[in-house]
């Protein structure tokens, strides 16, 4: 439904709208506040619109074939591979965020295709190994421009990836690249101008995500006992609401209960906060909506027991020395392979060498480690650390 001008007419009634396009059908279903395909400020490439996917839509299905996600099935969370088959990978996890936050965007009326996009996208710059991965290469690039894996996300959807013959990376949406750009400042983005909904709804889930699963896989594991969680606010919280649905449970059944009441209050109270900070907007813009520095949160009950929480699982699980011990010896071979890639450019793979005229040589190493699986990169230490020559391999 457009008028002459090419823009669409608001003063229409609804009926009027075709949705089999994509503006119309968010017209009709999104806030005025949501990030609307229509206001994209577009691609760095400019191409052609898709004849029935708007450009958060094509942005998510460019994000999901990327090669960088598929490798986030090889990437831990918190426990490695080698210590069960319960937990979550970085990828499991990277869709519980996404379901949580399609959850919240929708019942809030937000951009849903961004919303996805964003939340497939927001850990697929982290290194092999998890945090400690991300806590050696921060050291050794500490006098080269520094590590976080938000940054080295940008790096790869618009350099990295090589999909398309006319330019590097995905090309992906401006609104995209400054929602992860937002994760990668985060310091700075939590003064004046507000990062779009949409992106404050996926840091937003990500954190009810690994909080509430962190809890489950490490009960599973035996990191974590029941009892010892109950002086928790936020355990006891879900634990009455379970207690009062299903009365007394088996310590079989008593876990995935918990974790259930866990996401479910946590996505409850944001929801309801939200709804109230957003009560008057209608009629803004998402622009708008930034200018004025709205920001997402839980309520202040529900933020200071999630605060207890996080500290809680810090010290106890990872912390744990189940954890520490892996962890360290992990450390030691990314360290390794950092420090004699460096002295020996020569055994980086092709790319990584062409590489180094752009970004300089801790930069190109940097980059290649953090490409990696775990368990890619103990085969390319084990190579690199037992064959004297020859390049490793790509990935
Ligand atoms: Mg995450």
């Amino acid at each position: 439904m457009t008028s002459q001008s090419g823009m669409t007419d608001f003063a229409n009634p609804t009926w009027m709208l075709d949705l089999r396009r994509v503006a119309d059908r968010e017209h009709l279903l999104l806030a005025s506040y949501a990030m609307h395909s229509r206001d994209t400020a577009g691609r760095v490439h400019p191409e052609p619109e898709h004849d029935y996917r708007g450009p958060f839509a094509r942005d998510r299905d460019r994000v999901l074939h990327s090669s960088a996600f598929r490798r986030l099935s090889g990437k831990m969370q918190v426990f490695t591979g080698e210590m069960g088959e319960y937990h979550r990978t970085r990828l499991t996890h990277t869709f519980e965020v996404a379901s949580v936050a399609r959850t919240i965007a929708r019942v809030l009326r937000l951009n849903e295709d961004l919303t996805e996009t964003l939340a497939l996208l927001h850990d697929i710059g982290h290194p092999p190994y998890g945090h400690c991965g991300e806590d050696v290469l921060a050291e050794a690039m500490r006098d080269h421009g520094g590590f976080s894996h938000n940054g080295f996300a940008l790096a790869i959807v618009t350099q990295l990836e090589q999909r398309y013959a006319s330019f590097p990376g995905l090309n992906l949406s401006f609104e995209v690249l400054a929602g992860q750009d937002v994760r990668a400042h985060k310091a700075e983005a939590a003064i004046g101008r507000a990062p779009l909904l949409e992106v404050q709804v996926v840091d937003l889930a990500d954190s009810i995500a690994y909080d509430a699963h962190d809890v489950d896989d490490a009960l599973q594991m035996g990191v974590l006992e029941h009892d010892e969680l109950q002086r928790l606010s936020l355990i006891r919280r879900a634990s009455a609401q379970v207690m009062e649905r299903f009365g007394h449970l088996p310590p079989s059944r008593r876990r995935q209960a918990l974790v259930h009441a866990l996401v479910d209050l946590q996505v409850g109270d944001l929801v309801a906060t939200a709804t109230e900070r957003l009560r008057n907007c209608d009629g803004r813009t998402a622009d708008d909506i930034c200018s004025d520095g709205v920001r997402l949160g839980h309520s202040e009950t529900i933020a200071a027991e999630r605060a207890e929480l996080e500290a809680y699982l810090f010290e106890a699980v990872y912390r744990h020395p189940r954890l520490m011990t892996v962890r360290q010896s992990a450390s030691d071979r990314l360290e390794e392979l950092f420090q004699g890639l460096v002295k020996n450019p020569e055994r980086l793979p092709l790319r990584f060498r062409t590489r180094i005229a752009e970004v300089g040589v801790h930069r190109s190493v940097s980059d290649y480690l953090a490409g990696m699986t775990d368990r890619f990169c103990d085969t390319q230490h084990r190579h690199f650390t037992t064959h004297s020559g020859g390049p490793l391999t790509d990935w």
